[in-house]
């Protein structure tokens, strides 16, 4: 089968890019394998949760406008389609003298990232968080939980409304990844290598035609050891 795209990896970075592309070229067709049977299988479903705030990232950053957009744009996406967040704050707390000093740099750099902060003296935080000790604390009130595992699953349905094909987006291991065009030095185009662990398919099926010493010189050696997971 040939596609315009083809994104190897169902947890957010891979879910997310192929909404992005299609939001950009709706008649596109693009495929999305993950290895697994199920999407946000690995650090996407077990993770801590966290909607992070931006604040430790240098004013000015790339990182820092990202983590803020993407802080919007996730509770957005949880809120449209009925995932729960919870924007229970988050607490940074100093322990001594020293970690006080940090804490002010990280107050300053706070309002420079246009985040919200709240400082609080030892007595306030024994009186918002009873059960944690320390002689300051930052309250950043619009960090929240979100279940990203619950994410990752929704962007899969709204991909596979796209393809119709929700079964054969997981279970399927890219095996090898072959550049097939060039242009001015640079690849224009890349074939992937794809085995169904589906009962239909085998490896050797998906392989095809491909002659095995033909195939190993082009298998990136990164991809040879993922690939290794399910034989
Ligand atoms: C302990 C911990 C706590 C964290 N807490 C937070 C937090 O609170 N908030 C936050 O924003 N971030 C947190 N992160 C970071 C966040 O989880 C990751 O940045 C994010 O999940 C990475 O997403 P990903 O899509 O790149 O990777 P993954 O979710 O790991 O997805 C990669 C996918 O690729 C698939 N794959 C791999 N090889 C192949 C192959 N050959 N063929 C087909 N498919 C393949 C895998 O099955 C997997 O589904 C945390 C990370 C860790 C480790």
């Amino acid at each position: 089968m040939r596609y315009d795209y083809c994104v190897v990896g169902g947890g957010i970075v891979g879910l997310a890019t192929a909404m992005a592309i299609l939001d950009r070229q709706p008649g596109a067709s693009l495929r999305l394998v993950d290895k697994e049977r199920s999407l946000g299988a690995h650090q996407t479903g077990h993770n801590s949760g966290v909607i992070h705030s931006g604040i430790y990232y240098a004013p000015g950053s790339l990182k820092a406008r990202l983590c803020r957009e993407g802080a919007q744009a996730t509770k957005g996406f949880a809120a449209d389609h009925g995932i729960r967040v919870d924007v229970c704050g988050k607490l940074l707390v100093a322990t001594d003298a020293a970690e006080l000093t940090r804490m002010d740099a990280l107050y300053a750099r706070s309002h420079a990232n246009d985040v919200e902060v709240e400082r609080l003296d030892a007595g306030e935080l024994q009186q918002r968080e009873p059960n944690v000790r320390g002689v300051g604390a930052l309250f950043v009130p619009a960090t929240g939980i979100v279940d990203y595992g619950a994410i990752a699953k929704v962007m899969g349905w709204k991909l596979s409304l796209h393809h119709r094909d929700p079964n054969g987006t997981t279970a399927s291991d890219v095996e090898a990844l072959r550049a097939v065009g060039y242009a001015d030095g640079q690849v224009q185009a890349i074939t992937a290598f794809i085995a169904l662990r589906l009962a239909f398919s085998t490896i050797n099926d998906a392989l095809g035609a491909v002659p095995d010493d033909e195939l190993s010189a082009s298998v990136d050696p990164k991809v040879r050891d993922v690939v290794t997971w399910g034989r």
